[in-house]
């Protein structure tokens, strides 16, 4: 079962370890040589986001602070109900600060439109978005990501913090099932 569960999916979208690594690495430096000494107020969307933003900010080295926040987009396991509920809201405030929102996946662009609205409304001095994965294919609405780890094809992908029915976020790997089918 522990070594079936590190197996990669039988789908086309396969990111290893070492290329998580490397990316993650290289958008560190380019957020870091953009905002110069620029101090950066860090937002995670949970649940997803949380492996990538853990890794994101200690590749940046600026000045920063984190805060959480979590939404829930997901009517079925696998397709956008298109309705976005704040599930759980910021603890800090984002007046007069640069704000770089962390997301794993953008892909109808619904949630990151919602988000977007959000926090423009709470009087930030910037805001620019860094998504591990976009699925641009799949778009309903345009929403900008400034700093995107990987352009990805129509899967379904799992693991470095995207899941199954809550599973699979521990993988080490970013990884895919087959169209059509709901379980590796
Ligand atoms: P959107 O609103 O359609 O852009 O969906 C964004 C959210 O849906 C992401 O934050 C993920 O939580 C989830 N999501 C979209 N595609 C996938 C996927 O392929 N695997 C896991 N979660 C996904």
């Amino acid at each position: 079962m522990s070594e079936r569960y590190l197996t990669p999916g039988p789908g086309p979208v396969q990111i290893s370890r070492d290329a998580l690594e490397t990316r993650v690495r290289e958008l560190g430096a380019r957020i870091t040589a953009d905002y110069g000494s620029e101090p950066l107020h860090v937002v995670c969307v949970l649940n997803g986001a949380f492996p990538f933003m853990s890794d994101l900010v200690r590749a940046i080295a600026l000045p920063l602070t984190v805060d959480f926040l979590s939404v829930s987009s997901y009517g079925s396991r696998t397709e956008s109900s298109g309705e976005v509920k704040l599930v759980k809201d910021l603890d800090q405030s984002l007046k007069g600060k640069h704000v770089l929102l962390v997301e794993d996946i953008v892909d109808t662009g619904l949630t990151m439109q919602y988000l977007l609205g959000y926090l423009q409304g709470r009087g930030p001095r910037s805001v620019r978005v860094a998504s591990l994965l976009s699925k641009p294919s799949r778009r309903l609405v345009e929403v900008p990501v400034h700093y995107l780890g990987f352009e990805i094809e129509d899967a379904y992908v799992y693991g470095y913090g995207l899941d199954i029915d809550h599973r699979y976020r521990n993988l080490p790997f970013v990884t895919s099932l087959r169209s059509g089918e709901s379980e590796p």
